[in-house]
């Protein structure tokens, strides 16, 4: 815990840490007596983030620090919800997530061929602003799509989820999951996600001519780089949840904000998971937090519907028994 890197965090403006969700409710004043020399010191919102999500760079999980807690963990691996979340990954989801893998490194690999066959050196600052802005769009879509599987609906619902929204849930209950799991189960549906986009460029590049290339190349960049960092947000998100054994250049792309930053996911790991959403790589989460994003997105949906966001979150994160 305290190899943390803060200066993140004390940059964020976390408003929605008052943690009116039963993980912060309950258990938090037994982590404060643990944790409290080890955060005197620190910003009040720091140790907030600090006291109310798991410790994950805790190799003994001995963070329960009551009799209660041991028994009924509200995090980790020993909890009851996760424990029957994860038995729900069934051996149909990973062929899915194996066929899917194989199919985008294929597209990937002739996309990339292609495109280096007509780059062109003097178009060289269109192709980077049109990478970037790739690479900012993927980081809103990573929150588009975190923030709606997080909010609604069931993992009851039939086929999307048990196969699509249940690892949403698994990962709030026992954020260190995703660390256990290999390239395939933490990458599969993410590269599934580029496929369409990845099959119709190289579809282009093979039936246009080369001034039809040409004429649309900035705009096969930001296409290609959209699907590069969609593909990669997962196996980012796992990164900032590893403490252990990262390869230096992932350190170093994550201390310099190039990348999800370890303590900067962990604002969203803090019940009930209401804010901080972007996971590819964090740019847009201040912005959106301060233009109170995600609130008005889901008071618009509740007006409209009735339904109230992450109902079926709670009910797992409540399975302790
Ligand atoms: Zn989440
Ligand atoms: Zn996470």
């Amino acid at each position: 815990m305290l190899g943390l890197p803060l200066a993140t965090a004390a940059d964020a403006d976390v408003v929605a840490m008052d943690g009116h969700g039963e993980s912060s409710a309950m258990g938090s004043m037994g982590a404060i007596g643990l944790h409290l020399h080890a955060f005197q010191g620190l910003k009040e919102r720091d140790r907030h983030i600090l006291e109310n999500s798991m410790p994950e760079d805790d190799p003994n999980e001995n963070s329960a620090t009551s009799h209660e807690e041991k028994n009924l963990p509200r995090w980790g691996p020993h909890h009851k919800g996760a424990q029957e979340l994860a038995k729900l990954y069934s051996t149909g989801k990973r062929s899915q997530e194996t066929v899917c893998i194989y199919t985008c490194i294929i597209l990937m690999a002739a996309n990339f061929c292609f495109i280096i066959r007509h780059f062109q050196i003097e178009r060289c600052g269109t192709i980077v602003i049109a990478a970037l802005c790739g690479i900012i769009t993927a980081d809103f879509a990573s929150g588009l799509v975190h923030w709606g599987a997080d909010s609604w609906c069931s993992v009851e619902l039939p086929i999307i989820g048990k196969n699509f929204l249940r690892p949403f849930r698994e990962h709030h209950i026992d954020p260190t999951s995703i660390t256990r799991h290999d390239f395939i189960e933490t990458n599969g549906d993410n590269f599934m996600v580029t496929i369409p986009c990845l099959a119709r460029m190289l579809w282009d590049f093979l039936t246009k001519t080369n001034e039809e290339v040409q004429h649309n190349f900035s705009w096969t960049c930001y296409l290609f780089l959209l699907a590069i960092f969609v593909a990669m947000t997962n196996q980012i998100h796992k990164w900032s949840h590893t403490y252990f054994g990262l390869p230096w250049w992932v350190v170093w792309l994550q201390d310099h904000h190039i990348i999800l930053p370890r303590l900067h996911h962990r604002i969203h790991h803090v019940a009930p998971h209401e804010t901080y959403f972007c996971i590819t790589t964090g740019w847009l989460n201040w912005p959106l937090e301060k233009i109170q994003f995600w609130p008005s997105l889901e008071w618009i949906i509740t007006s409209l519907t009735g339904y109230k966001p992450r109902t079926d979150d709670f009910k797992w994160a409540q399975k302790r028994a």
